[in-house]
C-alpha cells in the first residue's frame, strides 16, 4: 500500500501567502489545505489531522500564539512552523514556548520553506517512530510473563509427548525409542540452558564484574572463541576470519563474562548466516575505545526490529528465523555484560545483506612507560 503524501495546512490571513506556499509545496509532492484565520485552522486540524501546520502569528481573530497552543491540544504530534512579518527574538521565543517547532520570517525563499518543511516532517516521523517503539516495548513488558511461560512450556510439552508415545507402547522399535529419548534429552538440555541464561541476566551484577576486571588482551580471546565455533561454522558452511592483532588490544575486562558476550554475538553471526556466508571479526583502536566489529553476510534485521533485539526474549518473527533454535536472551546478556564494562554495543543491518554488531570497550589505562597494561 502506498503511503499518502504528508498534508500541510497553511493558516494565514494573506491570500497571496496561502497561494504561494500551497503552490511551492504541491510542486514538492505534498498535499495542502489552507485556512484564512485561526478558528478555521483549528477546525481543519481537527478534521484533517495534518502532519504540519504553517501558522501566521498576526491574524485577525484568534492570534497565531493561541492557535499554536490549541493545535497541540488537538494533536500533540502536530509540527507547527511559525511564519511572520515581524520576526523578533521575543516573538520567536514565545512561539517556541507555545509549542512551535521552528520559525520562518517573511519574506522567505521557496528553498527556505522547502527545507524547513522537510526538517519538520522528519521530526514528526521520528517522534511517531519513537512512540511506536515505546508502545511495542510496553506491550512486551506487559506480556512478559506470558512470553516466559511460553518459552518454558513449549519444550516441556514436546518432552511430554515423547514420553506418552513411549509409555503407551505405541513405539515397539527399540532404536526408535532411543531416538525419541535422545530428542527429549536435547529439549531438556535446551530448557536448562534457557533457565541458566535467564538466571545469569538476573544475577549479573555490575559491581561484581567491575571487581573482577583486569587487563585482558582481546585478540587471543576472540581467537579462542572462533576456534571453538569452527565446527558449527563448518556445519553451516560459513567461513570465519579474524583481523590481525591490533596494536593495542588490551581492555580492562572480566574474561569469563566477556567471552560469553562475544560468543553470543559470534554464534548469532553464524546462526543467522546463509550457506557460503562469512563472519568477519575485526579489532580496531579508537581511543579511548577498543572496537570489535562482528560482521556477517546473513539474513539481516529489518530497521523496525533493530531497537528491540536487545530486549529479553525478543526474537524477530520471520520465516528465516523460525528454523533457528534460540531463546531471545543472547543479545540481552551480551548487552548487559558490555555495559557492565562501561562499554556499549551498536548494530547496523540490512535485510538479506547482513549485520554488523560493534562492541566498544574502554582501553586499559597506560603504564607509566606509556605502554598499554598487559
Ligand atoms: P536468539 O538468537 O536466541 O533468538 P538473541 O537475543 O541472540 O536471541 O537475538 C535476538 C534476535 O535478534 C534473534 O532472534 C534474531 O532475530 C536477531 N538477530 C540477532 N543476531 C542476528 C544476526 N547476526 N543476524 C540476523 N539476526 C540476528
Amino acid at each position: 500500500m502506498r503511503k499518502e503524501a504528508p498534508l500541510i495546512l497553511i493558516i494565514d490571513d494573506e491570500e497571496s501567502m496561502r497561494d504561494s506556499c500551497s503552490l511551492i509545496l504541491t510542486k514538492e509532492g505534498y498535499r495542502t489545505a489552507t485556512a484564512p484565520d485561526g478558528e478555521t485552522g483549528l477546525q481543519l486540524i481537527q478534521e484533517l489531522k495534518p502532519d504540519l501546520a504553517l501558522v501566521d502569528l498576526k491574524m485577525p481573530g484568534i492570534s497565531g500564539f493561541d492557535v499554536l497552543e490549541r493545535a497541540k491540544e488537538i494533536d500533540p504530534h502536530i509540527v507547527q512552523v511559525v511564519i511572520t512579518g515581524y520576526a523578533t527574538v521575543e516573538s520567536a521565543v514565545e512561539a517556541m514556548k507555545k509549542g512551535a517547532y521552528d520559525f520562518l520570517p517573511k519574506p522567505f525563499t521557496p528553498d527556505e520553506l522547502r527545507i524547513i518543511i522537510r526538517r519538520g516532517l522528519e521530526r514528526r516521523q521520528l517522534t511517531l517512530e519513537k512512540e511506536a517503539l515505546e508502545r511495542e516495548k510496553r506491550l512486551m513488558e506487559e506480556n512478559f510473563i506470558t512470553m516466559v511461560s511460553h518459552q518454558l512450556k513449549s519444550p516441556l510439552v514436546v518432552i511430554l509427548q515423547y514420553f506418552e508415545v513411549i509409555l503407551n507402547g505405541v513405539v515397539k522399535d527399540e532404536q526408535q525409542k532411543l531416538e525419541m529419548l535422545k530428542k527429549a534429552k536435547e529439549r531438556l538440555e535446551g530448557l536448562l540452558k534457557l533457565i541458566n541464561d535467564w538466571l545469569d541476566i538476573a544475577r549479573m551484577d555490575k559491581g561484581h564484574i567491575v571487581e573482577k576486571r583486569k587487563p585482558l588482551a582481546l585478540h587471543p580471546l576472540l581467537q579462542d572463541i572462533l576456534e571453538f565455533m569452527q565446527p558449527l561454522a563448518k556445519e553451516k558452511q560459513v567461513s570465519l576470519s579474524l583481523s590481525p592483532v591490533a596494536q593495542e588490544d588490551t581492555v580492562l575486562g572480566d574474561e569469563e563474562t566477556l567471552k560469553e558476550a562475544f560468543s553470543n554475538l559470534i554464534h548469532n553471526a553464524i546462526k543467522y548466516n546463509k550457506p557460503h556466508g562469512e563472519v568477519r571479526v575485526s579489532l580496531k583502536t579508537e581511543p579511548p575505545w577498543i572496537k570489535v566489529d562482528i560482521e556477517d553476510t546473513g539474513i539481516g534485521i529489518a530497521k523496525e526490529h533493530l531497537p528491540l533485539i536487545f530486549e529479553q526474549f525478543y526474537r524477530v518473527n520471520n520465516k528465516d528465523r523460525k528454523k533457528k533454535e534460540g531463546s531471545g536472551l543472547g543479545l540481552a546478556i551480551a548487552k548487559k555484560i558490555i555495559e557492565a564494562h562501561e562499554g556499549r554495543i551498536e548494530v547496523t543491518s540490512e535485510v538479506s545483506q547482513g549485520s554488523c554488531f560493534s562492541v566498544y570497550l574502554p582501553q586499559a589505562p597506560l603504564t607509566s612507560s606509556g605502554e598499554q597494561t598487559k
